[in-house]
């Protein structure tokens, strides 16, 4: 550190546009989506902070319009995999040694970046890459990824200034060192600001990451990558590279010196990669640091004293926004058989006012869902449901993939509270609602605290406290995120910080103090004053 104790600005949260008619943003919004969706944008990967290109390039298009080529993207062979890593390794040496305050300096700027002049394109390549209305965008890419930079360096600051107790003899202290070697991210394509945090918040920390976010989130990569490059990230400390996700795999895990994996997508995917390190255990120079966090079958449960129209809006933004792709999506729901035709009214009014289509009209509510083979396996869960006598489609069930993957937002009611989607995670714009009998609330948190192997995001809608304080209690172990009269989706950095046990990862709370925790390996110093001299202890005599 330099010559004093520095205080880091008090991290606050980047407050919401409303891109409403007639404001400056919403001008600005669309003038960005119209350049870069007309543009034909190159992506090298980034290596050693050079843009690095390959003979193998694949094309980009946007989910709501998939004939479009908006650019192409280079993919990664062995070699540039290796380069990656060994350049991290490299990189090391003076990145782990910079003082705290010249890495805080960097993603703090990295933040006012965000918020300010890159805000608009890092917009617009979230809705043309993802396929997010202007509001979704605006809450990952803008305002959450901009947060998670803010607090993780407060945080950051907190975790440093932990230290041991001293005694007049001797002084005990914590020095928080990076991991040795080099860490890997890998990040999903449905929030831009998880794929910049998990990169940046172990490069906060003094590690320096190879970094493969998914092919559906690379054009928002792409902008991500500039802001790192802008704000200082020196070179080699975050290395990006696309491509065959099993081969950069393989080739990053046989590297002696994998030190940690910070991974955000499906549970399949990460139980899979846990495996493969742990058969290579034995190759490691240090045992390796794995966070996960994963899918989830999110739940909103109304007890008879909710209030229904509160209940209905909290399935519509829960279940619905970003069409459902969120890991805290509310996808199956517990609804009181005697208030159940009053929610139902309010729902199915409700969503027959939503309009469907590409996030450059401004007033879709619900867009395009990610890529084909998403959109053909909620389909068939759809086609399924529309067969069984165990479901009942109320709303929605509609879908149509000649321009863009659209799939109508999907309410089935089903008699069966093990029909099969209310257990599987679908990540598409489904919910499944199970009606009980209002004397059997308390069953009912059993039932949905055993019917699915994931333990993310909850909901109880109540206004009685008894009620509120069982499903508090009984639902204790189903959600890492649980919310009161609210839908399970939004959290928001510094104030719920997010993640889910079971199934769904190590829940490692990203954007907090202990995510942070992970990236660093502490070590002990204790300085002694006045040494012994002389080996016996007064018992000896
Ligand atoms: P995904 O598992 O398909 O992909 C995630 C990442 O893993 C991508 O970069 C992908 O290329 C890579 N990958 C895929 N197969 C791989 C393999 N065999 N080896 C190594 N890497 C591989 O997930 P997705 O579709 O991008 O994202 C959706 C999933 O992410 C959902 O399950 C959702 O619940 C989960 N998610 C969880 C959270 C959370 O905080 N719990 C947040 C966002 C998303």
């Amino acid at each position: 550190m330099g010559k004093g104790f520095f205080k880091v600005p008090i991290a606050k949260n980047e407050p919401v546009l409303t891109y409403a008619q007639g404001t400056k943003e919403r001008e600005n919004i669309i003038n960005a989506y119209k350049g870069m969706f007309n543009s034909n944008i190159e992506i090298p990967m980034f290596i050693n902070g050079e843009e690095v290109k390959s003979t193998n390039k694949e094309t980009l298009s946007p989910p709501h319009d998939h004939k479009k080529i908006v650019g192409y993207y280079h993919k990664a062979d062995k070699d540039h995999i290796e380069e990656a890593i060994s350049t991290a390794i490299e990189a090391r040496k003076l990145w782990a040694n910079l003082p705290w305050e010249q890495r805080a300096g960097i993603f703090l700027k990295a933040a006012e970046l965000v918020a300010g002049p890159y805000r608009s394109k890092i917009n617009a390549a979230t809705m043309i890459a993802q396929s997010k209305t202007v509001h979704q965008a605006e809450i990952d890419a803008a305002c959450e990824f901009t947060d998670f930079l803010r607090f993780n360096v407060q945080f950051m600051t907190e975790i440093y200034s932990d230290q041991p107790q001293s005694t007049n003899q001797s002084w005990n202290r914590i020095e928080y060192r990076p991991l040795e070697g080099f860490t890997y991210a890998i990040t999903p394509f449905n929030f831009t600001a998880i794929a910049g945090n998990l990169p940046a918040c172990m490069a906060l920390m003094g590690n320096v990451v190879v970094w493969k976010p998914s092919d559906s989130q690379i054009y928002s990569a792409k902008v991500i990558i500039d802001i790192f490059k802008e704000a200082g990230v020196p070179p080699g400390v975050i290395n990006v590279v696309y491509g065959d996700p099993e081969m950069i795999t393989e080739t990053v895990l046989s590297s002696p010196d994998f030190s940690g994996l910070h991974f955000t997508g499906s549970t399949f995917v990460f139980k899979d990669l846990w495996k493969k390190i742990g058969e290579r255990i034995h190759s490691y120079k240090t045992y390796p640091r794995i966070v996960g966090e994963t899918g989830g079958k999110d739940f909103i449960l109304a007890h008879n004293s909710a209030i229904s129209k509160q209940v209905s809006a909290g399935i519509i933004r829960g279940a619905f926004e970003f069409q459902g792709q969120k890991c805290s999506a509310a996808s199956r729901a517990y609804l009181p058989k005697s208030t159940w035709p009053e929610i139902k009214k309010n729902l199915i009014k409700e969503l027959s006012s939503i309009s469907m289509g590409s996030p450059e009209n401004l007033s879709n509510f619900v867009t395009a869902v990610i890529h084909e083979k998403s959109f053909d396996k909620i389909v068939d869960y759809i086609e399924r449901a529309k067969k069984s006598s165990d479901a009942n489609i109320i709303a929605g069930g509609n879908y149509d993939k000649s321009k863009g993957y659209f799939i109508e937002p999907t309410v089935i009611v089903t008699t069966d509270p093990h029909y099969e989607t209310m257990g599987k995670e679908l990540f598409g714009p489904i919910i499944t609602i199970f009606i009980y009998n209002d004397s059997a609330f308390k069953s009912t948190l059993e039932l949905i605290d055993k019917t699915s192997e994931y333990a993310l995001t909850g909901a109880i809608f109540s206004t009685d406290r008894y009620a509120i304080d069982m499903a508090c209690r009984g639902l204790r172990n189903a959600a890492g995120n649980f919310y009161i009269n609210d839908k399970p989706t939004g959290a928001v950095v510094g104030q719920q910080p997010f993640g889910g046990a079971r199934a769904s990862g190590t829940n490692d709370k990203a954007g907090s103090a202990q995510n942070l925790l992970r990236w660093v390996s502490p070590r002990t110093i204790k300085e002694t004053f006045i040494s012994s001299e002389n080996y016996r202890y007064p018992f000896l005599d």
